[in-house]
């Protein structure tokens, strides 16, 4: 095999972030040589921490190593400061906008391990593609009085929902490319078809409700996947069934689902995510800073670590992924070494370890 070498962005940003992503650039380097890949580094700073220090949350230096040098990178957390602080907003928005990351995906996998009981009875697994960058996020409100109110105190809020088909067809096309690999990387590694949505797109919308812009993200996206390269696909509509595979959203229904599916696998240090869309991918565990459990060396790594895999796979290395994927399915089926969210005693370093050791 041609041997690959890549250049990986580090931005560790704010609390737990900094003892996750040293996890993520250790598995990264001790993945089998078999693979044929190499990998090197550039630390990258961004976060409130960086706010205080420098002035920007995002240094134009990040953004322009990002786009000029990295293949790929791997973000942490940011902070999100209590009360508002004047010049500070989330650098995560303008990295999204910067590097035209127009797509999160968040796959969702429920644990198998004798440590930790799932919260739900059916094991699942599935994927949330969830458009980034329009909707009701274009965050154009206003507020005026309320003309029925006589007394001129009542008010009426608005904000603007904003649909295009430019981003509807590029959000179902990359849902569509991920169903595709994900029934690739199943027949690869023989995990046969356990339910009958496998191979299946969803799309989530409320076009009953909103006919011009659900109404339009609903048909784009149909037009979309009814491309004949995804003529292998099943599509479907809104929520009927216990089962997915992929879903793909309009970003405020993608925001709830990444959320309310997130719970369902258990502990936030669990779910991997990724930024995705014309260039760079950013793996990005789906956690916060995590304050409480900051500088105790026992954040749960694992969200990280699978989040190295989706950039990955996103990376068209797949047989890279799902190396990683087996190892953290390994040690979670032994279920000695876990971390307190989990209900164990191990830290970050050793959950470390243990997975690395199975790679
Ligand atoms: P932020 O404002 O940065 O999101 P937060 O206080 O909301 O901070 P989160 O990081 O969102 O904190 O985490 C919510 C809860 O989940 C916290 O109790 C945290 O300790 C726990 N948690 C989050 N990530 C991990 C992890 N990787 N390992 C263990 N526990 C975690
Ligand atoms: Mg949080």
């Amino acid at each position: 095999m041609a041997a690959r070498s890549l250049r990986i962005g580090l931005i560790p940003g704010d609390g737990i972030g900094r003892e996750v992503i040293p996890a993520g650039k250790k598995i990264l380097e001790s993945l089998p040589s078999s693979l044929g890949l190499s990998f090197s580094f550039v630390d990258l700073d961004a976060g409130f921490d960086c706010f205080k220090r420098t002035g920007a949350a995002l240094p134009d230096k990040t953004v322009k190593t990002l786009k000029e040098e990295c293949d790929g990178a791997l973000f942490g957390a940011v902070s999100s400061p209590t009360t508002k602080v004047a010049g500070y907003s989330s650098p995560i928005v303008a990295m999204r906008k910067s590097l035209g990351l127009y797509a999160n995906v968040r796959p969702c996998k429920t644990v198998l391990s004798p440590a930790f009981a799932s919260p739900t009875k059916t094991p699942i697994d599935l994927v949330i593609v969830r458009e980034n960058t329009e909707d009701l996020y274009v965050k154009e409100e206003k507020t005026y009085p309320d003309p029925s109110d006589p007394t001129g105190k009542a008010q009426i809020a608005e904000a603007i929902k904003r649909i295009s088909s430019k981003a509807s067809w590029r959000i179902a096309d990359i849902a569509g490319q991920i169903a595709l690999r994900r029934d690739k990387m199943r027949q690869a590694s023989g995990s046969g078809t356990s339910h009958t949505k496998q191979g299946m797109v969803t799309i989530t919308h409320k076009s009953n409700v909103l006919s011009q812009t659900d109404g339009l993200f609903r048909s784009t996206a149909r037009e979309a996947l009814s491309q004949p390269h995804f003529n292998a696909l099943k599509i479907e509509e809104q929520i009927v069934d216990k089962y997915y595979d992929v879903i793909v959203a309009p970003n405020l229904y993608g925001d709830l689902l990444s959320d309310g599916s997130a719970a369902l696998v258990g502990s936030l240090g669990l779910v991997p995510s990724a930024n995705v869309g014309e260039g760079i991918i950013i793996g990005e565990p789906c956690h916060g800073s995590a304050p409480d459990i900051e500088g105790k060396g026992v954040a749960n790594p694992i969200a990280t670590i699978r989040s190295v895999g989706v950039m990955l796979e996103f990376m068209d290395l797949p047989d890279a992924a799902e190396v990683i994927y087996k190892a953290v399915d390994a040690s979670l089926a032994e279920g000695k070494l876990v971390t307190p969210d989990l209900g164990g005693t191990a830290t970050t370093q050793q959950v470390t370890d243990d997975i690395i050791k199975r790679l």
